[in-house]
């Protein structure tokens, strides 16, 4: 069984709002709700674990029935870092059954079922894989106040996620981790540092991360079909 775990514990504090990001509403229905459609929709997982923080379970149980949400298994009490929450999530999953955990964003609603369905593919194929996109701006190494170097921009891409990995080797990078760390924003660094070989598939620049208003207003566009690829 191949099983997502949805990061959905954040408190939000970028955004100017009463709630957590993942709660506000995009074209009038909560962010959360758009990104597990896409877990719903996919072929490739049959299960979810949704980490929220304990204060909002109840509320979102209430949405996961009013949507219809089949898949949604549990859902788990986040921790003070996105690393502690995913942790918990993975920690929740019985080892017996689970072949491939794909990790996102509660925050990224506009991943499709496809890109989920081959990164979980690559997954498969290498043991781990995560979705990534071009990236368009130029980037320099910097370090005390100058330039460093410039990358090779044919070279770099942004992490997206989902990240997918074999239960196992995700279980590893975990248990060798300090959830701790808050610098710890990416699943992959943590299985990279084991010294094992991510697969990189390649998914569409729209799959923004909603952390500010301004990111809000750029998915309300992307929604009417304004902006993305
Ligand atoms: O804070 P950041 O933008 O990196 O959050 C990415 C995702 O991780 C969000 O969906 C957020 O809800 C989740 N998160 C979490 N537990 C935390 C912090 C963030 O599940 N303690």
């Amino acid at each position: 069984m191949n099983i997502a775990i949805i990061a959905a514990a954040g408190s939000g504090i970028r955004m100017v709002s009463d709630r957590p990001k993942q709660f506000l509403p995009l074209a009038g229905i909560p962010i959360i709700i758009h990104t597990l459609k896409a877990f719903e929709q996919c072929d490739s997982i049959q299960e979810i674990v949704v980490v929220l923080s304990a204060e909002h379970s109840a509320d979102f149980l209430s949405l996961a029935t009013t949507y219809g949400l089949r898949k949604v298994a549990r859902v788990v009490p986040g921790g003070t870092t996105r690393a502690e929450s995913v942790k918990r999530g993975l920690l929740s999953i019985r080892s017996a059954t689970a072949e491939i955990v794909a990790v996102h964003d509660g925050v990224r609603p506009f991943v499709t079922p496809e890109e989920i369905d081959r990164t979980v593919a690559a997954a498969q194929k290498h043991g781990a894989a995560i979705l990534v996109a071009p990236a368009t701006d130029t980037i320099k190494q910097v370090n005390d106040g100058s330039v460093v170097k410039t990358l090779e921009r044919k070279n770099l891409r942004h992490a997206l996620t989902p990240q997918c990995f074999r239960y196992d080797l995700l279980r590893r990078a975990y248990d060798a981790a300090d959830v701790n760390d808050s610098s710890l924003t990416d699943d992959s660094a943590l299985v990279e540092q084991l010294g094992e070989t991510v697969a990189i598939v390649d998914g569409g620049s729209r799959n923004i991360k909603i952390t500010t208003q301004e990111d809000l207003i750029t998915a309300e566009s992307i929604v009417r079909g304004g902006l993305g690829t």
